[in-house]
């Protein structure tokens, strides 16, 4: 199909459904709709336009800043949930997504691993690069530094970028700058672990209150705002979707689990049986690196409270 001799190149920076904003190459915003006979790509979803799209588009009215999408281009990734009206069709939450930064801490409140772990799963499960972030570094003693090291090695080890940081000393602040700058990016973690103060010593034009920044893949109470992002720097932007906040296991089959732990992955073929969920089966190659201390203890009891029944998987 030919495309339109007007056609402008965009980015989709909100979408409510029936209207979209597309940031063009000027940084200039366009509330734009989709063209009457646009195409849907090979997806059953409900929208077909989602954040972080990039996008074909027209100018309709010049001084009222309107435009009309005619195509996106294709998607590195997405983040989709099941639709709740259209049982066999998804809904798209994002596109494009670059990374999931996980900002953690050891105190004031104490992250779990199996929280770390189940986001990385959630993000492997749609091919989304993760980095963590151990925050309020000011407040640790020698003691938690030292668990922290060894976190930061298992987690490095597994292909994951690390490092610290502190909002109080600017401790890795730099860092967080470069690890965002020119990409698309999820920010998560629990509520009160700095996510905002972090933003907003990068951003301070955004002044985000606390608890503003939606997590990911973190159960939260639903707000019905727009799926949007915000443009922290050219061409960095964080994602504030409010379903991925809801996003959990329940849409990732058991026997895919462990297709999402680097660590397991590689290992798969050499189990006995090929639906082996690493449980209590003979011969099984997971359970062995185990016990071999080639797969962290604190790992696997992630990965067993991630699988044995849908009570655990929500
Ligand atoms: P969010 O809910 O993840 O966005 O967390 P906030 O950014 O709102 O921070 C929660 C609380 O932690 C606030 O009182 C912050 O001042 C405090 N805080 C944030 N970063 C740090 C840090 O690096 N060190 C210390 N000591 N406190 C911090
Ligand atoms: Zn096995």
């Amino acid at each position: 199909e030919e495309i339109n001799a007007n056609s402008l190149k965009g980015l989709v920076i909100r979408s409510t459904g029936s209207w979209y904003d597309v940031r063009d190459e000027e940084a200039q915003i366009w509330r734009c709709r989709l063209r009457g006979k646009f195409k849907f790509q090979d997806l059953k979803v409900t929208n077909p336009v989602a954040v972080g799209d990039r996008v074909f588009w027209e100018i309709e009215d010049e001084s009222l800043q309107t435009g009309i999408i005619n195509d996106i281009e294709p998607r590195a990734n997405y983040i989709a949930r099941k639709s709740v009206q259209k049982s066999a069709h998804s809904h798209l939450l994002a596109a494009n997504v670059d990374q999931a930064i996980i900002v953690a801490t050891l105190t004031f409140p104490r992250t779990s691993l199996g929280f770390i772990d189940r986001l990385l799963v959630v993000a492997e499960s749609f091919r989304i690069p993760s980095a963590i972030i151990f925050n309020k570094q000011d407040l640790f003693d020698e003691e938690t530094k030292e668990y922290q090291d060894y976190l930061i090695n298992l987690y490095r080890g597994l292909g994951y970028t690390c490092f610290t940081t502190s909002s109080v000393t600017g401790e890795g602040v730099e860092s967080f700058r470069e690890l965002l700058s020119g990409k698309i990016s999820v920010l998560s973690g629990h509520s009160g672990v700095g996510k905002s103060t972090l933003v907003n010593a990068i951003a301070p034009h955004l002044n985000l209150r606390t608890n503003e920044v939606s997590t990911f893949a973190n159960k939260g109470v639903h707000t019905t705002t727009f799926a949007e992002m915000f443009e922290l720097a050219p061409s960095t932007f964080i994602i504030d979707s409010p379903g991925i906040k809801e996003l959990g296991l329940s849409e990732i089959e058991e026997e895919e689990i462990s297709h999402y732990f680097p660590e397991m992955r590689d290992l798969l073929n050499e189990c006995r049986f090929n639906n082996c969920l690493h449980i209590d089966e003979p011969k099984c190659a997971v359970k062995d690196a185990v016990e071999a201390g080639t797969i962290a203890m604190s790992r696997y009891e992630s990965y067993l409270s991630m699988v044995g029944g849908q009570d655990n998987r929500k």
